[in-house]
């Protein structure tokens, strides 16, 4: 992994290189929901307009003229992916969006037989993933009702002893697919533990770390997971539905799984042969289908350079920093009021803290209109859960006491 020379103080002059949003009297908001869009970095406009500018005036020439050229253009994002996952660049890719990346990759790695048909995926997983497994579920003839096994909560957190009993109580699970950082609780969940169980009980393992890239350091070499899947609009700041993200061990790369194929799978040596006969790319590139949207490539690029240039270990280092002062003050001075259901171990979680107002749902959710009145942005979810996420690149320590300062008020 590179060396950052940047330390968690000069991290805080990136705050003015994001466009932030303001109040109706131009003062900035306080914007607490990196977790589900981040800011737009200043450097994501000047690439996008440098991409339009450039249609503008060399339009086809732009595949091959463009400043940086269209052909190659999303080679860009491989090195940069690669020191953001700890992975090699053959490894990772962006393309698609989320959800179509991981029902692509269930098409290879979701293998059923009659008797080991099932799907793991952990109890509150994201909706759209959940969809997505009932839906590969319906496609291999099963019944999406009985094919899904629920890794349950103990208390707020999912326990590796509590997946090793199901694991070994069940012998018809096909597939294991589980977040990074679980989006409802925020809890970083212990992969490597994860992927050994899955190694032993030989179960292709998939994650979807929406909520880990850009969060929490991540090392997918050291993981040893199938594939990952991933979204670049939450904490990666790649602007709003911006392409996705996947990444396939390289141990699977020569292998003969089933893959739904389109010219941009074909190797690039004889792409534009345009012959009839389908010629795999090296690496994870043989899952690409289409050629890629430079328009929805160009912010998430210029994001990466930023996390690139600054390095994973010091944004970690800053956000244990805004997300430890967040949580002990609320410990301190609201604990009556708010229960945090993210781990209290910094280990076990990123920047988002998900609090649980121990109000009825009415009162919650008149809490969190209060906040939205002082300009805090933080996310509710049903039925009582405020979800914040101080994130690194653009928040300070003043963000999390305002926030806490409000809610005081508001609870008071
Ligand atoms: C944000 C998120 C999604 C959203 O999926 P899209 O395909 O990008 O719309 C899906 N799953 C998880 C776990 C997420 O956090």
């Amino acid at each position: 992994m590179k060396h950052s020379l940047i330390n968690t103080g000069d991290i805080a002059q990136y705050r003015d290189r994001f466009n932030w949003p303001v109040n109706a009297d131009g003062a900035r908001q306080t914007y607490l929901c990196g977790n589900s869009l981040g800011l737009q970095p200043r450097r994501a406009v000047e690439r996008v307009q440098e991409v339009l500018s450039d249609w503008s005036s060399l339009a086809v020439e732009g595949h091959f003229d463009a400043k940086r050229p269209w052909l190659t253009y999303h080679e860009q994002a491989a090195p940069l992916l690669a020191r953001l996952l700890g992975c090699d660049a053959s490894e990772c890719v962006t393309m698609n969006t989320l959800t179509i990346n991981l029902n692509l990759l269930m098409i290879s790695f979701y293998r059923p037989t009659e008797q080991r048909y099932k799907i793991l995926i952990e109890q509150d997983a994201f909706p759209s993933d959940r969809y997505a497994v009932q839906s590969q579920l319906h496609l291999h003839g099963h019944d999406p009702a009985n094919g899904i096994v629920e890794w349950t909560r103990d208390d707020d957190d999912y326990s590796i002893d509590s997946l090793a009993a199901l694991l070994d109580e069940h012998d018809d699970i096909a597939l294991l697919l589980l977040p990074g950082v679980q989006y409802l609780t925020g809890e970083w969940l212990d992969l490597p533990a994860i992927a050994a169980l899955a190694r032993q009980h030989d179960i292709p393992l998939g994650l979807d770390l929406a909520h880990a890239v850009g969060n929490v350091p991540v090392n997918l070499s050291m993981i040893d997971a199938d594939f990952a899947v991933f979204c670049t609009y939450k904490y990666l700041n790649g602007g709003p539905g911006a392409i996705g993200g996947a990444w396939v061990n390289q141990r699977h790369h020569a292998s003969d799984l089933p893959r739904l194929h389109g010219w941009w799978g074909n190797d690039e040596s004889t792409r534009f042969l345009m012959r009839d006969t389908f010629e795999p790319a090296a690496g994870v590139d043989v899952w690409q289908q289409s050629n890629p949207p430079i328009l929805g490539l160009a912010p998430v690029i210029a994001s990466l350079e930023m996390f690139d240039a600054v390095g994973m270990s010091a944004l970690r280092a800053r956000s244990l920093e805004l997300t430890g002062h967040l949580a002990n003050r609320l410990e301190r001075e609201l604990a009556d009021a708010v229960q945090i259901v993210t781990p209290r171990d910094p280990s076990r979680r990123g920047a988002q803290l998900s609090l649980r107002l121990r109000t009825d749902a009415t009162a919650a959710k008149q809490v969190f209109e209060r906040l939205q009145q002082a300009d805090i942005i933080g996310d509710w979810r049903e039925p009582n859960i405020i979800r914040v996420a101080p994130a690194p690149f653009y928040n300070t320590l003043e963000d999390t006491d305002r926030l806490v300062d409000v809610l005081t008020a508001a609870l008071s």
